[in-house]
């Protein structure tokens, strides 16, 4: 613990409580917030599950699970995780974090090989199974998400769940086996058709639904026609970085990377810098300074 958590020391702790998939939050119609509490008991509920997952400024914090029936205290209301995106971004990836411990203890209960009951691992997230010795870490699937470029254009694409218009780079889950980079050379020729060449490292974010890993990558057209897999693909095309259409969030690495690689290619050198060190601000945590 550094020494802004003994600092803080005093001041009651965060609870980031879950019941099912929805966070219990302040309903104070200001900023978004979770309730402070010696215990989740001196807030009137009970937890299933608890556990520390580190700390939110200078706050220590704590995920937990709440039962179904639970009903939210006086002055609180329970809202999806995914409506608090974009609303604070430190806050939002502590109670992604949270969610995700919540969901590894509520998905690790039993042995997946041979059915006993797990108890507490050797360390504070993993669970072992007392029969087998099996080990279980909370799960992370990671993804490649790749904004392909062409010249002055990038190609983005959509899919069939997006919101009406939105399009987006490409995006796949590693598989086993596979290098980051076979993952990048197959998603983007399996969607769209296309080879690209010179990838490199742009940044990662988190995305707890349930448990991506979103690494970031820019890479070079190299070769071929598009042709889309219309089972995962509605619409793909070039677009030229003074037309684009209409884009994901802010919040998003996606937008982080277009809005970078748009920065590159505006002809104002300084509204390029200030929207690039915009755009790299939001990615502070994660990205290698450049
Ligand atoms: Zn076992």
């Amino acid at each position: 613990m550094g020494t802004i958590s003994r600092l803080a020391g005093t001041e009651a702790p965060l609870w980031f409580a879950f019941r099912g998939d929805q966070l219990l939050i302040l309903d104070n119609g200001g900023s978004v917030g979770v309730p402070r509490a010696a215990s989740l008991e001196d807030l009137g509920l009970e937890a299933t599950f608890q556990r520390e997952v580190g700390n939110l400024d200078g706050s220590r914090c704590w995920a937990a699970e709440l039962g179904s029936g639970v009903e939210e205290p006086e002055g609180m209301v329970f809202r999806d995780l995914r409506s608090l995106w974009g609303v604070d971004e430190n806050f939002f990836l502590k109670a992604g974090r949270a969610k995700q411990i919540v969901e590894w203890n509520r998905t690790h209960r039993f042995c997946g090989r041979c059915g006993a009951e797990t108890v507490p691992g050797p360390t504070e997230f993993a669970k072992e199974c007392p029969r087998c010795g099996m080990i279980f870490y909370p799960r992370l699937s990671p993804a490649a998400i790749v904004l392909v470029r062409r010249g002055d254009e990038v190609l983005l694409a959509r899919s069939p769940g997006f919101p009406p218009g939105m399009y987006s780079v490409l995006a796949g889950f590693v598989e086993p086996g596979e290098s980051i980079e076979e993952t990048i050379s197959r998603e983007i020729y399996e969607e769209v058709g296309v080879e690209v060449a010179n990838v490199r490292y742009f940044g990662s974010q988190p995305w707890p639904f349930p448990n991506s890993l979103m690494l970031g990558f820019i890479a070079d057209y190299a070769s071929g026609e598009l042709r889309i897999d219309p089972a995962e693909i509605e619409d793909a095309g070039w677009y030229p970085v003074g037309d684009l259409p209409t884009l994901p969030p802010r919040v998003s690495i996606a937008r982080a990377m277009i809005d970078v690689f748009v920065a590159e290619h505006n002809r104002h050198p300084e509204v390029s810098k200030a929207s690039e060190q915009d755009a790299l601000s939001r990615l502070r945590m994660r990205r290698p300074s450049s």
